[in-house]
């Protein structure tokens, strides 16, 4: 077969097109021996902040690490409430138990997978001091309702962006602000898979507020902001220089990749929209997509045949994510039931995501979207 094997993200492909680069840049860091801090990450810092039009960006260890940094920048105490969705990586749940803080799910809107904003009012309680939505697959939630609930009840918005890096969400009133740099801070992940990857892990944190991006770095270095003096119970948690010169190279081609990525995304719509039994990812007007995943919904009880018939075709899936958090074993003792997100747990059962890189090529798409269609309609 001519074809080039199908996969779920092709991270070799995508380095082959910018290795000279990126081999330039590793040995750099290598030759100069600055692994922890180097100049690289500086540098990579202040592109991001251009890059999104925030005033602070602050690098480190992984999207996981800069969730829970950012929610312990806002000086919560054990028991307060945080608002997010059961319909999302474990990541975002872990920050907040971790600091045992008390996730309050909210269910998902059905069609764009995002947190319904209509619905997150009546969960304020007395002692919610946190909205922390998902963009999920690389689509911004409702941010304007958001933004909006959050002033009127005085609580702090915390982004996970981790999927959505380069997302545009444009407001009502006209402005246009990029994922993560809406809320109080934003929080993002490098994980090599994600829209910008490194070559292991980092994440980074991003703030409008001025003086907080040295408050989120002093989190990041134990709690200090003189070496040996701490003022705060911090963590260590720092973008290596390796890292921050592999990403320092890639950010100049995120938005070409996210194009990659929407093209793609368009040839699948065109070529899918016949099959009635597939629900296509929902674009909402106010968001732009990027696409870190290409998410399907299809019945329940197609889910795992269709999963099986187009492995058999060398198509990978995945599934993202089988388990709503609100049923997770590790979060059992928050007393929450089956029933209790249905449009989560539903979603859980009959999403099911189709390969989604730069590097696709015409003919594996083709490929792709022959076997759905073989699939449904034999
Ligand atoms: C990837 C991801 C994270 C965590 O990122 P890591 O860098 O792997 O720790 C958090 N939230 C969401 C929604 C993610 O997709």
């Amino acid at each position: 077969m001519s074809m080039d094997k199908i996969q779920m993200v092709d991270l070799h492909g995508q380095y082959m097109n910018i290795r000279s680069e990126i081999d330039a840049a590793i040995k750099n860091v290598i030759d100069s021996t600055a692994f922890i801090n180097g100049p690289q990450v500086a540098r990579f810092q202040k592109n991001l902040e251009s890059f999104l039009g925030v005033r602070h960006a602050v690098t480190c260890g992984n999207g996981t690490d800069a969730l829970q940094i950012a929610l312990m920048a806002l000086g919560l105490e054990p028991g307060d409430e945080v608002i997010t969705s059961p319909f999302t990586f474990i990541a975002t749940v872990e920050a907040i138990s971790l600091l045992r803080l008390k996730p309050v799910f909210v269910d998902v809107c059905p069609r764009c997978f995002n947190i319904d904003a209509t619905a997150i009012e009546q969960a304020i309680t007395g002692k919610t001091r946190v909205i922390l939505p998902v963009h999920l697959y690389g689509q911004c939630a409702n941010m304007d309702a958001i933004m909006h609930l959050a002033e009127k009840h005085k609580l702090w918005v915390v982004e996970d962006a981790a999927q959505a890096l380069g997302s545009e969400y444009a407001f009502a009133g006209g402005s246009v602000k990029k994922a993560g740099t809406i809320g109080h801070i934003g929080c993002t992940s490098f994980f090599p898979s994600k829209n910008l990857g490194c070559f292991g892990d980092g994440g980074a944190m991003f703030t409008n507020i001025p003086g907080w991006g040295e408050k989120l770095k002093s989190i990041t270095l134990h709690g200090s902001r003189v070496k040996y003096y701490h003022e705060m119970t911090g963590v260590n948690s720092r973008l290596d220089t390796l890292q921050a010169a592999v990403l320092d190279v890639k950010l100049k081609y995120l938005p070409q990749y996210n194009r990659r990525r929407a093209a793609a995304a368009e040839y699948y719509d065109n070529a899918l929209k016949g099959i009635h039994q597939v629900q296509l990812p929902k674009r909402m007007k106010q968001s732009t997509h990027i696409f870190h995943t290409y998410t399907l919904k299809v019945p329940a009880t197609d889910r795992d045949p269709l999963r099986d018939f187009l492995q058999s075709r060398g198509i990978p899936t995945m599934v993202y994510y089988p388990v709503p958090m609100h049923l997770q074993k590790a979060y059992s003792s928050y007393g929450y039931r089956e029933g209790d997100f249905p449009v989560s747990e539903e979603l859980c059962g009959s999403v099911v995501s189709i390969p989604m890189h730069t590097e696709l090529q015409e003919k594996q798409l083709e490929h792709i979207c022959n076997a759905i269609d073989e699939f449904f309609n034999r």
